[in-house]
């Protein structure tokens, strides 16, 4: 669902990505590691068209996202779900109309019941039907995070684009939005690329993980394999989750 071959990304003279090649198959959940300022972000914004690539194709559910106007872009967008780093919710809505203007926007033809339907099925999948009228400032970071889930959910998108999905939680609610994560990748039949810090995230969520050091992948396989590397940067990262 994802196809991207010799991607480069600078900002002035700030070389951020040199050179990536990636392949998200179907169904598939990458994780994708490294370190601050690495250029995570940034990679997933450019799958999510939000970012344009210097160099390289970058081809999303079989479309190069270099060759389509606006339209087609905006269309293909609603196809991929983007978990930003911070929740992103609208301070000033309550959940239910956080969740209700992304649907209304971009579905108008549902009818009033069908929305509410849709927002009800959301707030059960992720667990918070009883936050439906509560601000955001009421709510836990925990909380926040899967409402940001439910707000991607609720346009059924194919590709889950993950950024820090645990981040800034406790432990125990970085297992439960762990499973969050492979619920939703069950129920809504979903291929995602979950970029995180967190090794049980990885562990538990991801087929393989990718390392992303100095503007490439150091290594591309499942968690055991890419962590019995010998390469100090991959190691520290790993050790340094345990000390
Ligand atoms: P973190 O783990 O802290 O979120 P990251 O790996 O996601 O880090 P990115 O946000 O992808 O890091 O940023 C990579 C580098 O690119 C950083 O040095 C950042 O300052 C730079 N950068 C990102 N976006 C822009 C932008 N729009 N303009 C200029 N520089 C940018
Ligand atoms: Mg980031």
């Amino acid at each position: 669902v994802v196809s991207i071959h010799g991607l480069r990304k600078s900002f002035e003279d700030l070389h951020v990505l040199n050179g990536i090649d990636l392949t998200v198959h179907k169904g598939e959940n990458v994780v994708v590691l490294g370190r601050s300022g690495s250029g995570k972000s940034v990679l997933i914004k450019i799958i999510a068209g939000l970012l344009k690539p210097d160099l390289g194709t970058i081809a999303v559910l079989g479309e190069d996202i270099d060759q389509l106007d606006e339209e087609e872009l905006k269309r293909l967008r609603l196809k991929i779900g983007f978990s930003f780093q911070s929740s992103a919710l609208y301070d000033s809505m309550t959940v239910q109309e956080n969740l209700e203007f992304p649907l209304i926007r971009n579905k108008p033809e549902l009818s009033k019941q069908q929305v509410n339907e849709a927002i009800e099925q959301v707030l059960e999948d992720v667990g918070l039907l009883h936050t439906i009228y509560q601000m955001p400032d009421e709510l836990s970071g925990g909380q926040k995070k899967r409402i940001g889930i439910a707000r991607m959910l609720i346009l059924n998108p194919e590709i889950i684009l993950y950024d820090e999905p645990t981040g800034g939680l406790d432990p125990i609610t970085c297992v439960e939005i762990n499973h969050l994560i492979n619920k939703v990748r069950q129920q809504y039949n979903t291929s995602s690329i979950i970029i995180t810090h967190d090794m049980t995230c990885a562990k538990t969520t991801g087929d393989r993980v990718i390392m992303l050091s100095d503007g490439i992948f150091l290594k591309d396989g499942p968690f055991e394999e890419v962590f019995a590397s010998t390469d100090e940067r991959i190691s520290a990262f790993y050790n340094y989750n345990f000390i």
